[in-house]
């Protein structure tokens, strides 16, 4: 170990893992005071590791880390912090919940830390894993509320365009928000899936997520979908999948390497991260209204 070694304990949400060498495996996380950080886990694929099931995307942890080469951390320590069964053991919350530390992982930083959005990481799979509350507009609620903390929330009350009360007609969220009919862009926005909006916008959550799948909620995710996609300036995977919920249009084409050469998904998704052109934009969108 070189003398600049350092060593850090922090909480952290798994967002995405990708195998590397025989038996270890590099893990994205998102930490409480640290930052997103690349974490490299040794010999955590031998079936006699005990660090292996809680270093799945979406595991919230504790991990005591050593830096290695490069922005490579190495695990030293980790401890599983929530088991999450109820988020674990059902096709729709994982798929919400892969969705959600997918957007996470594709938020540009530049290894700053941002406890917020650890905050709303935990508090939405810790809500996708209460069995009180419906998955379905989990992840898109966390996309409006992930873009109300970047200052670019959408307005919903008021034509963004001409200031007008409405009737408003139109979402677009290129724009930044509801449209009048006058001023009309983007795709058509129901009553209902207005109202929803606003009421997940508006500290109605809890109440959103009870009882029966309310009217407009497949608006509001292609909606939320669309606005979050819009910010990141990319299209999403995962997300996508999860709001349409066709799994089957996920499936991997063919690959045209050797079978013992074909990379991961998962590393093909990292080195489009890296492509120059997709950090954010829409920081100077519209402020969400008060
Ligand atoms: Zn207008």
């Amino acid at each position: 170990m070189s003398g600049s070694a350092t060593e850090v304990e922090d909480e952290a949400i798994v967002l995405r893992t990708y195998k590397s060498g025989e038996a270890d495996r590099v893990c994205v996380l998102w930490t409480r005071r640290h930052g997103k950080l690349r974490v490299l886990a040794k010999g955590v694929r031998k079936t006699s590791s005990r660090m292996g099931g809680s270093l799945e995307p979406m595991g919230h942890v504790t991990v005591q880390l050593v830096k290695g080469r490069g922005d490579l951390w190495i695990t030293k320590h980790v401890t599983h912090r929530e088991r999450m069964t109820t988020l674990r053991g059902d096709y729709d919350r994982i798929a919400a919940g892969l969705a959600v530390v997918e957007v996470v992982d594709a938020i540009p930083t530049d290894e700053a830390a941002d406890e917020g959005i650890f905050e709303m990481l935990v508090r939405v799979l810790l809500t996708l894993d209460n069995p009180e509350f419906r998955p379905e507009l989990v992840a898109s609620s966390f996309f409006f509320k992930l873009l109300a903390h970047d200052g670019s929330g959408p307005v919903v009350d008021l034509c963004v365009n001409c200031g007008s009360r409405g009737p408003l007609v139109a979402f677009n969220a290129e724009v930044g928000g509801t449209l009048c009919v006058n001023c009309r862009s983007g795709a058509a926005i129901s009553a209902d899936a207005l109202e929803l909006i606003r009421r997940i916008l508006g500290g109605d959550l809890a109440g959103v997520l009870r009882g029966v799948a309310p009217a407009g909620a497949a608006e509001v995710n292609s909606l939320a979908h669309d606005a979050i996609e819009a910010h990141l300036g990319r299209r999403l995977k995962v997300a996508r999948s999860a709001a349409t919920l066709s799994p089957a249009s996920a499936s991997p084409a063919a690959s045209s390497h050797g079978p013992s050469r074909a990379p991961e998904p998962d590393v093909e998704a990292d080195e489009l991260r890296r492509r120059p052109g997709v950090t954010g934009r829409g920081r100077e969108g519209e402020r969400l209204g008060p």
